[in-house]
């Protein structure tokens, strides 16, 4: 085995930057390109017509274009202390929840609605959780 491959085979660069959409090594505390803090990030992932972050405070929306090509530099933050009534829809993937009065709905990929349901569970902010 090279070098290289070891190298290769103990790193992997997988977390993506919720910022700039680059992939970093795993135990990366601030990404190699933008300098973004990612220990803060506790979730994200990347759907069809948004990537959503998730830290101990926000849930963050990265809208992309129409084309699904790329960002429109469009994001909305979410006060996760002033999400309510969270419900995660079945048999129809969506995610929906209450902000300042209005209703916010999420259709998201199987993969990403369990990722962000489990994640809700395990850090206690859905004891609303209610399936519609
Ligand atoms: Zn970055």
């Amino acid at each position: 085995m090279t070098m290289n491959q070891e190298y290769n085979d103990k790193t992997s660069f997988n977390r993506i930057c919720p910022e700039c959409g680059v992939g970093n090594p795993e135990d990366a505390d601030s990404c190699i390109v933008c300098d973004k803090d990612l220990s803060e990030t506790l979730l994200f992932f990347e759907d069809d017509f948004y990537d959503i972050e998730l830290t101990s405070e926000l849930l963050i929306e990265y809208r992309k274009n129409f084309y699904r090509t790329r960002r429109t530099g469009k994001d909305k933050k979410y006060f996760i202390a002033e999400i309510k009534d969270i419900k995660f829809g079945h048999p129809i993937k969506r995610f929906s929840f209450k902000y300042k009065g209005k209703k916010e709905v999420y259709a998201l990929k199987e993969d990403n609605y369990n990722s962000l349901k489990e994640l809700f569970k395990k850090i206690g902010i859905i004891y609303e959780l209610e399936v519609e």
